[in-house]
């Protein structure tokens, strides 16, 4: 039995999510010992995460034994009450991600087709084509998502709309009153998934309670994580927000248990630890100017960044992500996303920022170096 073409077609055909090297993995290949490693793959936290969070998941602990609440009530309660949005407007996910292949389970299938950019988040199309539908690539647009050419590829079999704001990998986001010009002319039948892991990082200036929104489009999801700002990745939790409606169908392919007790006790403790959210957007500020000089100082191209990481053209991607790792700097290669020529740095705590930059102009010297010989 060949248990690979027992599989339909369209998992066969999916091209598996490549995370960034963990540490412990760096340091088994490489020889070298954990603690001189940094990892900036995967736009984590450099800060850790809250004190809060951390009281709070230790409480959680003696409760372990117990099932999760399935309905993670409190944790709703406390975005309902921040949000100002029903309970029924709400589902919590194993992070945003359990979310997105949520709404993927309750809206695509075989025959219908979803829409999304061609730098985007790379669960969106996994998902998509884990339903059997058919994605819907839109060429980019200055390494942006091309909302007019998003729209002209809507067909009358689309279902679900995704796009990042600010986007990742490449960091690029489209004002507010552009996406709102776009979800007006959206038609009522395309859910829109905005997501907004990186919400928390745009400066004040730029931001917009886009929650206000889901009033006015009845089909637009909006995602949020307490993965990236609050620094809680390793517990995955993640929630949306939407029309009773689109929770209520996406409530029903929801695992029962989806969420775990520690994750849901540190997450609503996160999301009153203002104090440590604001730490971490201070820290991303300056670590993102200072890689930002950095680059521009040794003379490389950068993508403008509204996240917690910058996208940087540093010629050939591959090779110097391999560069790096020897000098144990783990950053992530993004050929998948179809930039074969940059790699993207998290924005780190200030020396790992001067290590990563201090080990790039190496690696830019040893690839040149290797390409003369060529
Ligand atoms: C990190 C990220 C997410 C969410 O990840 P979770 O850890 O599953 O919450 C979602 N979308 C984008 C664009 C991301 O970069």
């Amino acid at each position: 039995m060949n248990y690979t073409e027992l599989a339909p077609a369209y998992v066969r055909g999916i091209a598996p999510y490549q995370p960034g090297k963990p540490i412990s993995e760096v340091a088994r290949e490489l020889g070298l010992a954990e603690k001189d490693i940094i990892k900036l793959a995967s736009n984590e936290n450099p800060l850790g995460c809250g004190e809060k969070a951390k009281a709070a998941m230790r409480k959680a602990i003696e409760e372990a034994h117990l099932y999760p609440d399935g309905s993670a009530y409190e944790l709703k309660a406390a975005l309902a009450k921040k949000w100002q949005v029903p309970i029924e407007a709400i589902v919590i996910g194993n992070g945003s991600n359990d979310l997105l292949d949520y709404v993927a389970m309750a809206y695509l299938a075989p025959g219908v087709s979803a829409v999304y950019g061609q730098h985007c988040f790379a669960v969106y199309p996994i998902t998509t084509q884990a339903r059997g539908a058919t994605g819907i690539k839109v060429p980019a647009k200055a390494y942006g998502n091309d909302l007019d050419a998003m729209l002209a590829a809507i067909r009358a079999d689309t279902r679900v709309l995704f796009l990042a704001n600010p986007n990742n990998p490449t960091g690029t986001f489209t004002p507010y009153p552009e996406i709102h010009a776009f979800l007006k002319k959206v038609p009522e039948n395309v859910i829109v998934v905005l997501d907004e892991a990186y919400n928390e990082f745009l400066p004040h200036a730029l931001r917009i309670d886009t929650t206000a929104w889901l009033k006015e489009f009845p089909n637009l999801v909006l995602t949020r994580t307490f993965c990236k700002i609050y620094g809680l990745a390793g517990l995955r939790c993640g929630y949306m927000l939407a029309n009773p409606q689109v929770c209520d169908m996406v409530n029903r392919v929801r695992a029962p248990f989806n969420v775990n007790s520690i994750a849901l006790a540190a997450a609503v403790a996160a999301l009153g630890d203002d104090e440590f959210v604001t730490r971490t957007f201070e820290n991303n500020r300056l670590g993102m100017q200072q890689l930002v000089d950095g680059v521009t100082a040794l003379g490389l191209q950068h993508i403008p960044s509204f996240g917690n990481f910058v996208t940087v053209d540093v010629g050939n991607g591959p090779a110097v992500f391999n560069a790096l790792l020897k000098r144990g700097v783990i950053v992530r290669p993004i050929v998948g996303y179809e930039l074969p020529k940059h790699v993207r740095v998290t924005v780190g705590l200030p020396h790992e920022n001067a290590r990563f930059l201090a080990a790039l102009r190496e690696a830019l010297a040893e690839v040149a170096q290797a390409s003369m010989k060529d």
